[in-house]
């Protein structure tokens, strides 16, 4: 019986396993191996790793984890798990093996969903990105797009201000408002109704953006919504509560306390699965560490 299972090996995966690694429990890490930000050139915005390409970090994090005895870190895939009656938990893989453990932490990420158009998911987490705190630096001071509508699109094209004076809301067929085309002119932005055909340019660079009617606009780089959805079956399956999503940032998060419990016995859960707020690789970290102490903290407890 481990002490702990930890579902996922992102940056909260593995930062819950270094809090139980250190707190001497014996854990189970499984990761299919799909981070997030995989396609990303570099991380932007973790302190201490700025700029980093994500690979190079996982890399560095699970060697970091290595050092200590109680910890193995297998690759695989959780298909389903259970609270049994005597209050542990049992995870399926899906090479047919059962792990059982006391207490299971969830960090397996979210499903990004973005829309669907020709030559975007070549240019995910390059040229298209859908946090300008992570890839905004990079594209600076020169002509980007938003790829949204209704006041989300207006609040992302105007906050874009800060990266470049050279924006452009696209709505991809969606009407604004009268109201939101006068913030975005009094803001000094771009706007652009018409349906989109295609994101064209050199390999995962962004030169254009075709519309339906030929029409193509400059545009280098392009931030576009992404709507976030629990990755698994798992937390359903657990019987934890799931965030509705709001408008602005549409996430169906696991509802944790401060330290991270469910509120199911001696389930937790870190990182984008479980973050309301923008997600990022410094919250994955913070969260995942409070998941861990807290889950080392119940054990140590007895319970
Ligand atoms: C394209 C892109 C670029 C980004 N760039 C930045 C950036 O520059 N800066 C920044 O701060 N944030 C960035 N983010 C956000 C950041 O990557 C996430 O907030 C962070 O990766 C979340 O970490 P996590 O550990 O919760 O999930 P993830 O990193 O997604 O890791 C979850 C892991 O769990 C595994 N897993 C899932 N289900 C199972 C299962 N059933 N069994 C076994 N394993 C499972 C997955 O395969 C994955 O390896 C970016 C996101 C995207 C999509």
């Amino acid at each position: 019986m481990n002490d702990s299972i930890v579902i996922g090996a992102g940056a909260a995966g593995l930062s819950a396993g270094l809090t139980l690694a250190r707190a001497r429990r014996t854990t189970l890490i499984v990761d299919a191996g799909r981070q997030s930000n995989l396609a990303a050139t570099g991380i932007g915005g973790l302190l201490g790793h700025d700029r980093r390409p994500p690979a190079e970090y996982y890399a560095a994090g699970r060697a970091e984890l290595s050092a200590y005895p109680s910890i193995e870190i297998r690759h695989g895939e959780a298909v389903s798990a259970a609270r049994e009656p005597d209050g542990t938990f049992s995870v399926a893989l899906a090479d047919g093996r059962r792990e059982r453990a006391r207490t299971l932490i969830l960090a397996p990420g979210m499903d990004y969903r973005v829309p669907e158009l020709p030559g975007l998911a070549a240019r995910w987490g390059t040229s298209v990105f859908h946090c300008p705190f992570c890839h905004g630096w990079e594209a600076r001071d020169r002509p980007m797009g938003v790829l949204a509508s209704g006041a989300v699109g207006v609040h992302g094209a105007l906050n874009l201000r800060a990266w470049t004076t050279t924006i452009t809301l696209l709505t991809n067929g969606v009407a604004l408002t009268d109201g939101q085309r006068d913030l975005l002119a009094g803001g000094g932005v771009a706007w652009d109704e018409r349906p989109i055909a295609a994101l064209d340019g050199p390999g995962s660079a962004l030169a254009t953006v075709t519309f339906g009617d030929g029409d193509a606009l400059p545009v280098t780089a392009l931030l576009v919504k992404a709507v976030l959805h629990q990755r698994s079956a798992l937390a359903a399956g657990l019987g934890v509560t799931l965030i509705p999503p709001d408008e602005m940032l549409s996430v169906a998060a696991i509802t944790v306390d401060p330290m991270c419990r469910t509120g199911v016995p001696g389930l937790f859960a870190a990182g984008d699965a479980a973050t309301s707020v923008p997600p990022s690789m410094a919250a994955a970290v913070a969260s995942g560490y409070l998941a861990g102490a807290s889950a080392a903290v119940q054990i140590a407890a007895g319970y």
